[in-house]
This record gives C-alpha cells, sequence and structure tokens, in this order.
C-alpha cells in the first residue's frame, strides 16, 4: 500500500512552483536592489528560542508547535516562524554590535500544527525581510514600501495596508486597565480562551476569530488612544511617510498581531481573494526582542508573507505564471531523430524553450501531446527536409504550416 503525504504538508509542482519561482525570482532581485541580503537559518531551534521570542500565551507556542525531544533528550521545534531564528543568529554571530543597520530576508518552510482549512497548511512558505538597527518610523516606511513595490512588480493592484500602534511594554499597562474594566463590564459575552488571554495577554482578545466576542468588542478603548508620546509621534509620521509615498493604508484599532514581540507599529495586509482565510502578510516593529534573546538593545522592523497564498491570489488573477515550452520538436525518422538531439541543443545554447519528443514514430501522438500542453508550434523534422536543412513549423492555433531553414530557427522562435 502506498502512503500518502503527512497529512498539511504537500507536494509542489507544475503551476503552482511556477508562480512560486515567479515570487521567489521578483523578491530575490527587489530585495537587493534596498540592499538587503539573504539568510538562511536551520529549520529546527530549541525550543526556548520560539518561547522566549513568540511568546507563551500565543497561539503558536500554546497549540501548534511541532516540538520533540531529540535523541539528545533535548527539546527542539520545528519554526513555526523565522524572526526568532534571524534574531538568534544576529545575535549568535554577534552582528548587531555596531550601530551599522542589518538588513536581511528569507525564504523557506516552516511548521505549525494548525486546523486544516483552504489555504492554511501544517507545512507553508513564508518569504519575510527584518532590518535591524534603526528605530526611526523612515526604517518603517522604507520596509513598508519594498514590500509594496515588490507585490506591484507581481502585479497585484489592490493593496491597502492594515496598520496599527500597539505602543510600548511602558505605555501598555494603562490601555491594559481600561480594557480589563471593559472586558469585566461584558465578561459573560467572551469565550474561554478570552477569559484566558484577559490575564495573559489582553491585547490577544482584540485578536479573536469567534464572532461573538468580536461582537463584544463593540465599543472597546482603542489602543492608540493610550500611546507614549514617542509612540503617538512615531505613528503619526509613519502616516505622513505613506501618505507621501502613495502606499494606500487605513488604520485598525483591532490589530495586534498574534506574536508578543511587536513594539509601535503592527501591519498586515489582507486579500479579497482568498475568502475567509485572507491575512497575506503581517509584521512591524519589535525593538525589545533582541535584548529578550540575550543580545544588545538594538530596534528591529520586520515582516512575513505567506508564499503559498500569495501564489493561490496571483494564480487566481493571473492565471498560470508560465506556460508549457512554446515549441516542440518532432523528429520523423531515423536519421532525423539522430540529428534531433544536436539541433535541439544548438538552439537551447541559443536561449530558445524547445520540448524534444523522444517517443519516436507516430506524429499524431506528439500533436495531441502539443495541443495538450499548449504549444504553440511544432517543428516536424522528417529525413527529406532534413537532407534540404529545413522543417516544417505547424502553428497549432490557427493550423497554418510553413517551411523554415534550420538556422532561422532560433531567431523565429524569439520572434
Ligand atoms: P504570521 O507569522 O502568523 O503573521 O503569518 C504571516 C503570513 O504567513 C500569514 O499572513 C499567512 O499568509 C502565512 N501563514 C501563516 N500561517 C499559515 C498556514 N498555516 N498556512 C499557510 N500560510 C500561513
Amino acid at each position: 500500500m502506498s502512503s500518502p503525504s503527512v497529512k498539511g504538508m504537500r507536494d509542489l509542482f507544475g503551476p503552482e512552483l511556477d508562480w512560486f519561482q515567479r515570487i521567489e525570482h521578483t523578491a530575490a532581485r527587489a530585495f537587493s536592489r534596498h540592499g538587503y541580503r539573504e539568510i538562511r537559518t536551520p529549520i529546527l531551534e530549541y525550543t526556548e528560542v520560539f518561547k522566549r521570542s513568540v511568546g507563551d500565551s500565543s497561539d503558536i507556542v500554546n497549540k501548534e508547535m511541532y516540538e520533540f525531544l531529540d535523541k539528545g533528550n533535548r527539546s527542539v521545534t520545528m519554526r513555526p516562524e523565522n524572526t526568532a531564528g534571524v534574531v538568534r543568529a544576529m545575535v549568535e554571530h554577534k552582528l548587531l554590535g555596531s550601530s551599522d543597520p542589518q538588513l536581511f530576508w528569507y525564504i523557506g518552510p516552516m511548521f505549525r500544527y494548525e486546523r486544516m482549512q483552504a489555504g492554511r497548511y501544517r507545512q507553508f512558505w513564508q518569504i519575510g525581510a527584518e532590518s535591524f538597527g534603526v528605530a526611526s518610523p523612515e526604517s518603517d516606511a522604507e520596509s513598508l514600501l519594498m514590500l509594496h513595490d515588490f507585490l506591484r512588480e507581481l502585479g497585484l493592484k489592490q493593496l491597502v495596508f492594515s496598520i496599527n500602534s500597539v505602543g510600548t511594554p511602558e505605555s501598555r499597562p494603562a490601555f491594559h486597565a481600561a480594557f480589563r474594566a471593559f472586558f469585566q463590564e461584558r465578561e459573560a459575552s467572551f469565550c474561554g480562551d478570552c477569559h484566558r488571554r484577559i490575564h495573559e495577554n489582553p491585547l490577544r482578545v482584540l485578536d479573536c476569530k469567534v464572532p461573538s466576542c468580536q461582537a463584544a468588542l463593540e465599543g472597546h478603548p482603542v489602543i492608540t488612544d493610550f500611546l507614549d508620546e514617542g509612540s503617538k509621534r512615531h505613528h503619526d509620521r509613519l502616516k505622513e511617510l505613506l501618505t507621501q509615498l502613495a502606499i494606500p493604508f487605513e488604520e485598525n484599532p483591532r490589530l495586534v498581531r498574534g506574536l508578543d514581540y511587536y513594539t509601535r507599529t503592527a501591519f498586515e495586509l489582507l486579500s479579497s481573494d482568498l475568502g475567509a482565510q485572507s491575512a497575506l502578510l503581517g509584521g512591524g516593529r519589535y525593538d525589545g526582542l533582541v535584548k529578550q534573546l540575550g543580545g544588545p538593545d538594538v530596534p528591529a522592523f520586520g515582516w512575513a508573507l505567506g508564499l503559498d497564498r500569495l501564489a493561490a491570489v496571483l494564480a487566481k488573477l493571473q492565471g498560470e505564471a508560465k506556460p508549457a515550452a512554446p515549441a516542440l520538436l518532432v523528429p520523423l525518422g531515423e536519421a532525423a531523430m539522430a540529428r534531433a538531439l544536436e539541433l535541439a541543443r544548438d538552439w537551447w545554447a541559443a536561449g530558445c524553450e524547445v520540448q524534444l519528443e523522444t517517443r519516436g514514430g507516430a506524429l499524431k501522438k506528439a500533436l495531441q501531446t502539443a495541443n495538450r500542453t499548449g504549444v504553440k508550434v511544432a517543428l516536424i523534422l522528417g529525413d527529406g527536409e532534413l537532407e534540404q536543412g529545413l522543417v516544417a513549423a505547424k502553428h497549432l492555433e490557427t493550423g497554418v504550416q510553413e517551411t523554415w531553414r534550420l538556422d532561422e530557427v532560433p531567431s523565429r522562435l524569439k520572434a
């Protein structure tokens, strides 16, 4: 009996992987233009890296980690996100000692033991960027601009970022007090999880997905009314910069993000193209995290986007990322077959995209395959044509057939 893949983990191939690759290539180009360099960290980290950063009260740490003991009895976890790992690496390699900013981006699989839904997997991919060393709102704007322009380059047009400020650990107690009082007045309307959250981390209540909790939140105290002076200035300046750069945004006072480490700016981008599972990406500022993980007191800003979801949105809006090779070379007869590999090799070297029919024999079968896979032109090479240095070019959409000289095939294909 054959085994399926592990639940929630899937194989990537065909048109979906074509989109993944297009996104990756665009990302690598777009981010290096901004001076970001790639970083690759291990998939496995010691569990405490996530407990100390993502936070004990988060759903990720509470319910969703692939956490196990290795053969040496150490608790390790398959990364549920990558900011913690990147920060761990920055600290370990002492990259944050000087005052120079450090700019990094990453791509890779993440793992969360989540309940299955459309667009939600247990192994999924993220692309992210982290910028260390600068606390200014201009740094937030630079990162958001890079993200915005990257998504525009991929062809996404309806981009409206949701933004909020969650203040600092110093300014938050005043909000917590007001919010707890609000909660107590209507506590019967909130779910069991929210009753736990109000003690552990009240901000999390704002993030609850249960509809009755969202309804009970109507008229809640708004965190931006409780910001300290510095956070308020930061937030106002960021909004000015986004306006100046024509990056569309709206303020969302319930936006808090699922992780514990955010300070000041938090943001998300939702897509209406994916139904209920609509969060495409999220991020924000995390000025305290590096210190919390044993490093120097260095401010930072970053975000992560879901590659699986972005690929699905782009496929829905734009169809296939990459059609099959536009040409198929079909050798008929022994002499033609013998020459076909050499001819195709010359055309490949010239940069042409040509698939070679290696089955031999039946033209009809080859043309049927070509029609099914979206080939535009079939190059039919018979022994007779070969002797004269010619090939028959059949345009599959129109049925029109021409005769091309073999030496002009590369220029014709490129045209
Ligand atoms: P988060 O780290 O939870 O803020 O997630 C950032 C982005 O990763 C989300 O906006 C999603 O696009 C994507 N993402 C998170 N969890 C999953 C999942 N289980 N399956 C697919 N994509 C996910």
